[in-house]
């Protein structure tokens, strides 16, 4: 049983690679943001909880910590999951590893690396398929008729905090709490499989890294 971390500023393709992922693994995607996103509409994510996501600060440790505990005693993730946007701090990191490490659990971490000039434009085109998520970006990935889900007809959204004033706010979060997990991850001999992601269609990094995990090369690095 693995369980596999994809880790990387926000707009890096972490959750467009963990949908890949999940259906070629067969096993489920596990993302903090839409599940805490799920929890405002319902209205049941705890106070001032939105507030800080339309910030783009990062929500307490201890929500997140309890929300993924309880996700992952689901029975569809005992042959494995795919974590996207946690652990998104050192002790995140830590309180998963104890867990994950009386489970008996492989953990594969893949690092998704993207200039940031390329992710704020990134962000600011992303827009969504609220039925079915199909994630499409003004920019890069049209949807065939502007502002409409192919799959579905649906009209695609934005995400409130995907405007550039709090994208920046988000990759300062990165950078201050996010990025010293990697060392930190290192420093348990847990060494993330490197991949440039910054000019690369998803599907060509996608094949990248499935290229690199049945190696399970630990500190590979996927050049373009
Ligand atoms: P994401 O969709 O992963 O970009 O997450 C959207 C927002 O949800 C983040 O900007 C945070 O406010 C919050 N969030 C998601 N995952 C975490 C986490 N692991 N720790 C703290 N906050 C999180």
């Amino acid at each position: 049983m693995r369980a596999f971390i994809l880790f990387g500023p926000p707009g890096s393709g972490k959750g467009t690679q963990a949908k890949l992922l999940s259906s070629c693994l067969s096993v489920p995607h596990i993302s903090t943001g839409d599940m805490l996103r799920e929890r405002v509409r319902k209205a049941n994510a705890g106070a001032g909880v939105a507030d800080t996501m339309a910030a783009g600060e990062l929500v307490s440790d201890e929500l997140v910590n309890r929300m993924v505990e309880e996700r992952l005693a689901e029975p569809d993730a005992r042959e494995g999951f795919i974590l996207d946007g946690y652990p998104r701090t050192v002790e995140q990191a830590r309180y998963l590893l104890e867990r994950l490490g009386k489970r008996g659990v492989g953990v594969v971490v893949i690092h998704l690396v993207v200039d940031y000039n390329v992710l704020i434009a990134r962000i600011t085109g992303r827009r969504e398929c609220p039925r079915d998520g199909t994630l499409y970006n003004i920019y890069f990935r049209p949807p065939r008729v502007p502002g409409i889900c192919d799959l579905d007809g649906t009209l695609l959204v934005a995400r409130p905090d995907d405007t550039e004033a709090v994208v920046r706010e988000r990759l300062e979060a990165y950078d201050r709490q996010s990025r010293p997990v990697l060392e930190w991850f290192e420093a348990q001999e847990i060494r993330p499989v490197t991949a440039d992601a910054d000019n690369l269609p998803p599907e060509a990094l996608f094949e990248r890294i499935c290229r690199a995990l049945k190696l399970t090369a630990p500190g590979t690095v996927l050049n373009r």
